[in-house]
């Protein structure tokens, strides 16, 4: 069996080494030939939109998944004429617009912060009147790890931050003052078999996503109710394929959706060594309709990225079940170059653990937990 993943960067790479066991074989796409999932796949090197690098990377492929949702939606639909894409491409084309992606959860019951689109001067004044300040703006596409927003403290700031975002289509969205931020990691099979995770609590530097703790130390029974009713009503709507994450933040007993990643995700890296089933694992089982594995978490996890610079590999070893994954990947600020997943029997036992791997890493700004 052989499977094709759009996109060969870390998270292509940890899903090639979740099917390796299954004896599946991979092939990436990807523009950068130093991308991570080339040492340990054959990687077809080409901007995503090159039709003959489509048709070398489609040949011999039996099903098609991706890494990266950025990949333009011309490509998913090119591909899908040729052999079975999963997630499905409708859920890639929400997943890259903040907009469509918005509506596409209110549709689906689920609340997210006040919004207005921002295309042109002309729906400033309109935006100012739905949104409450602060605020932030976003663009609609192309944004991630906090690249893209800008913040409006008052009305006078708009103007400023859509030129500084390039003068694109943007969202102003209200700031949260939220409680704590989690996300919840989802999957569902071919044949309509449905998953999820423990709630995870994530906490983030300079937007960046720094660290994640599953089960989430604060989320109650209730809110995993709901997280997973909204969740499911995602994943139904889109007759959803693999896994997805979908982000929140927490007010109180309720739950705003931020966004979701149509594909497995940072948050979930901790399931590797913290969950009986990891979510590259349960990914493939999906794409490929085995059955879906358990989800239940060993103990308390918690996941540390390890961002910009590498400390030395034996500094992370010598700390009590600390498990380390680096991609290979040049250093460069900011850049998520590995992370480190420690495991515990108590909460607090892992958090004293986190701590511990946060003497050794540094992060961009300080996370404190
Ligand atoms: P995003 O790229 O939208 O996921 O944003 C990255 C991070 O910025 C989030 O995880 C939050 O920590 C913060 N953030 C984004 N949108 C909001 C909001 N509307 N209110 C408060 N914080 C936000």
């Amino acid at each position: 069996m052989l499977i094709g993943i759009l996109g060969g960067g870390q998270l292509g790479r940890m899903l090639a080494l979740a099917g390796y066991p299954f004896g599946l074989r991979f092939r990436g796409l990807d523009p950068a030939p130093d991308a991570p999932l080339g040492q340990l796949a054959d990687l077809v090197v080409a901007p995503y939109d090159d039709s003959s690098a489509l048709d070398r990377f489609v040949r011999d492929l039996d099903l098609v998944t991706y890494e990266f949702e950025n990949v333009p939606g011309a490509t998913a639909q090119f591909l899908s004429e040729r052999v079975p894409v999963f997630p499905p491409p409708e859920a890639l084309i929400h997943a890259q617009d903040r907009l469509f992606e918005k509506q596409l959860f209110e549709t689906c019951g689920i609340p997210v912060p006040r919004y207005a689109p921002v295309s042109s001067p002309d729906d400033f004044a309109r935006a100012l009147e739905q949104v409450p300040l602060p605020a932030l703006l976003k663009t609609r596409r192309l944004g991630y790890d906090g690249r893209g927003q800008a913040r409006v403290e008052r009305a006078e700031d708009l103007p400023l931050a859509w030129e500084q975002l390039g003068g694109v289509p943007c969202l102003l969205e209200e700031r949260i003052p939220f409680d704590f931020e989690v996300s919840l990691l989802a999957a569902r099979s071919r044949s309509g078999e449905l998953a999820f995770y423990p709630l995870v609590e994530n906490q983030h530097t300079e937007g960046i996503l720094a660290i994640s703790r599953a089960p989430a130390p604060r989320a109650s029974r209730q809110l995993q109710h709901l997280a997973e009713r909204y969740v499911r009503a995602l994943l139904e709507r889109l007759a959803y394929v693999g896994v997805l994450a979908v982000e929140f933040f927490v007010v109180g007993d309720q739950l705003l959706a931020n966004e979701m990643a149509p594909r497995v995700h940072n948050s979930g890296h901790w399931t590797i060594e913290g969950a009986e089933t990891s979510q590259f694992e349960q990914h493939l089982r999906a794409l490929l309709d085995w059955p879906l594995g358990s989800t239940t978490p060993r103990g308390h996890a918690a996941m540390v990225n390890l961002l910009g610079t590498v400390p030395p590999i034996a500094s992370l070893l010598a700390i009590p079940n600390a498990h380390v994954h680096l991609y290979g990947k040049a250093p460069r600020p900011r850049r998520k170059l590995g992370h480190v997943t420690v495991r515990a029997d108590t909460a607090d036992e892992r958090d004293a653990l986190v701590r511990r791997v946060l003497e050794v890493v540094s992060l961009p700004a300080p996370v404190s937990i």
